[in-house]
């Protein structure tokens, strides 16, 4: 059987030493780091992601604060507040929670952040730096951040000559993951529905990314033997071996089949999903300490 690779305990790793590293910042003279959260709506799951956003902020000791918009929150009115929080030197990360209302144009929101405050990573100034491996002050999105933490603990920071395989090609997991392989010097291929002959290809992967967001599309003979599995899929499926209409979680991987295969996988519930939140947090202390000058902290 695989070794687990438990996303818990090293996110609560990542939110310890952030801790620690936002007292080191005040003892170094720098600010206290600051993360602004904005959610226009009520959506449930959205309110759910927001306080848990702001409940670690405060465990790690930033300046927390919360705008909660109405959902019929005018795009102007949404750009100004935006504009006030890239003025504001107390807030070093703007996080302004997706999806927006279909009134506001989501692009035009994220690209009014200031690439600076941008800890999600995905204003054009951050994408860009990243696909040029100006890593050193790129904003890096949060769950490919994340994953790669996760690949680090188990093959360490160099991956070089390891074939690396990403399912999915989104802006916000996919290609911004496969970016972070090929700066470890992985060989890397992105794959996508269009891609032929899926399985044959993720047979090839010392290293293989799952981000589709279809559940355990990945099965046990895709893997390779040996291979270090990443499940970034959260899929809710009906489980009415729990009752009447229940529902869990499962990942974009077939978990007990390829759990046969693999070396490393990480599970869903407990993988790749608390490393989110807690690379944002490492995100917002990297804002704090460029803003007073320093080196930002590695992780
Ligand atoms: P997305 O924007 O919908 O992208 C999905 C990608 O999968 C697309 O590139 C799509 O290809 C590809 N795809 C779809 N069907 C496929 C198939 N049959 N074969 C091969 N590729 C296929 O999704 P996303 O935002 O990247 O998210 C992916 C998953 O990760 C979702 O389950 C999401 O819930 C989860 N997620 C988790 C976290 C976390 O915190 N852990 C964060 C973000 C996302 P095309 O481009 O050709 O359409």
């Amino acid at each position: 059987m695989a070794e687990l690779i438990d996303g818990k305990s090293v996110a609560e790793d990542v939110v310890r030493r952030v801790k620690a590293l936002t007292a080191e910042l005040a003892e170094k003279g720098g600010r206290q780091p600051g993360l602004a959260v904005v959610i226009v709506g009520e959506d449930p799951a959205s309110q759910v992601y927001v306080a848990s956003k702001s409940r670690t902020a405060k465990e790690c000791g930033f300046h927390s604060v919360q705008h909660t918009l109405p959902a019929e929150t005018s795009e102007p009115d949404l750009l100004k507040i935006i504009g006030q929080l890239n003025a504001d030197p107390a807030i070093n990360g703007i996080l302004v929670q997706l999806p927006l209302p279909g009134h506001i144009d989501s692009g035009k929101i994220i690209q009014t952040i200031a690439p600076e405050k941008d800890v999600d990573g995905f204003h054009f100034i951050n994408v860009g730096k990243l696909g040029t491996g100006e890593l050193e002050t790129a904003f890096v999105p949060c769950t490919p951040a994340g994953s790669m933490l996760l690949i680090e603990r188990v093959r360490g920071k160099d991956l070089s000559g390891l074939n690396a395989v990403v399912v999915g090609r989104s802006n916000i997991v996919g290609k911004p993951m496969a970016n972070l392989l090929l700066a470890a010097n992985c060989t890397v291929t992105i794959a996508h529905s269009r891609t032929r002959d899926l399985p044959a290809l993720a047979r090839t992967a010392d290293i293989l990314v799952a981000a589709v967001g279809r559940s355990e599309m990945v099965r046990g003979d895709w893997v390779k033997p040996g291979a270090t599995v990443i499940d970034v899929g959260i899929n809710r499926v009906v489980a009415s071996e729990k009752g009447e209409g229940k529902t869990r979680l499962v990942g974009d991987v077939a978990f007990a089949e390829a759990a046969k295969a693999a070396g490393a996988i990480t599970p869903v519930p407990g993988g790749v999903g608390p490393m989110t939140i807690a690379m944002l947090m490492a995100n917002t202390l990297a804002s704090a300490y460029l803003a007073a000058g320093l080196k930002r902290p590695s992780f």
